[in-house]
């Protein structure tokens, strides 16, 4: 991917820490390193209170980072500001989890889905319905719900005006953050179908958050793993299955008995608990709950190293002249 693939977003060593009471210091996200790609999904799976959300806050430039940077197009988008700022944020927008709470009730669809378009006078007042049209349409809605309220729609309706407000800018690269979580699984499915194919016909980049590892799986180009702030491996989603290396990766995977595996609850196939994130244990993140862990393991971080192609793993078990 990394060759065939137009590089659109860099993430180089990106650490996001917040105080946190008694003058402690919480790590949510600790020296992230990886790339989007042009029309590809990256997914981001790991546990509940991992830093999956930190991350993408920080790639929609609604936070910044500690420390590291974050390229957009070869630019470093970490310390923009003012009408810079704004301008960019056409580049980046994001699908909101619960698009009900999301909307002003009292806006008319054809506002909502039209307010970036006017923010940025990428149309006039005279041309709002036309756009909202062609924008509903877009989604597969009616053209007449532009003249609805969020509340004469349905959740799954609510999300596809959602989608649609994130697309009118035409951003190169769409946010969906846990934006399918709250939805039935038989809308779920349409949901996603339709964000595969505005993938493919207007070569969107994703980077979907979400519960579900089997839809991530089946939807993400590239997998990061994430845990405790941590990336621990980064490989296609067909791969995931039978080709991941890292112990936690392999602990999710054996993990799923159901296709519905919920990451916020405690996942019993891996020991242990995960640490807080106010304590940051010195060596690999996973010592205390792997099976596998060896001395160097509670010295030395592991960084995340390439194995082959498109897979990156942060793990000493694959350490330099180590066998796979
Ligand atoms: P995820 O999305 O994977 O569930 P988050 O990115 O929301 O995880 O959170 C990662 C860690 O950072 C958690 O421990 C969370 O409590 C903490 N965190 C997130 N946002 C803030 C904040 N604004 N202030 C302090 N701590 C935060
Ligand atoms: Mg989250």
């Amino acid at each position: 991917m990394s060759e065939n693939h137009e590089r659109i977003l860099e993430a180089k060593h990106v650490t996001k820490k917040y105080s946190a009471p008694g003058g402690r210091t919480l790590t949510a996200n600790s020296d992230i390193n990886l790339c989007m790609y042009r029309g590809r999904t990256l997914g981001v799976v790991g546990e509940s209170g991992c830093g999956k959300s930190t991350f993408m806050r920080m790639v929609l430039s609604l936070e910044e980072p500690t420390e590291g940077e974050i390229l957009y197009r070869g630019k470093n988008i970490t310390k923009l500001k003012g009408e810079k700022l704004r301008q960019h944020r056409q580049n980046i927008q994001m699908v909101f989890q619960d698009p009900s709470e999301a909307f002003n009730p009292k806006m008319k669809i054809m506002d909502i889905v039209c307010e970036p378009l006017l923010n940025f006078k990428r149309i006039k007042q005279s041309e709002k319905e036309q756009a909202a049209r062609r924008l509903l349409e877009m989604v597969e809605l009616p053209g007449d719900f532009a003249y609805r309220y969020p509340h004469n729609m349905s959740g799954g309706q609510r999300q596809r005006v959602g989608i649609a407000r994130a697309l009118a800018l035409e951003p190169e690269i769409i946010i969906c953050d846990e934006a399918t979580s709250a939805l039935d699984v038989s809308v779920q499915k349409t949901i996603i179908e339709l964000l595969v194919r505005l993938q493919r016909e207007k070569n969107i980049a994703y980077g979907f958050i979400c519960h579900d590892i089997a839809l991530v799986q089946s939807l993400a180009h590239q997998v990061a793993v994430m845990y405790l702030g941590n990336i621990v491996e980064i490989l296609p989603g067909e791969r995931i299955g039978a080709g991941s290396l890292h112990p936690y990766t392999r602990g999710l995977m054996g993990a799923i008995f159901d296709l519905k595996m919920d990451f916020s609850k405690p996942i019993e196939s891996i020991e242990g608990e995960v640490p807080s994130p106010l304590d940051m244990p010195e060596g690999c993140p996973f010592q205390n709950r792997c099976r596998q862990c060896m001395e160097i393991c509670r010295k030395e971080k592991p960084l995340l190293r390439t194995v082959s192609e498109d897979h990156q793993v942060a793990c000493h078990l694959y350490g330099e002249g180590r066998q796979i």
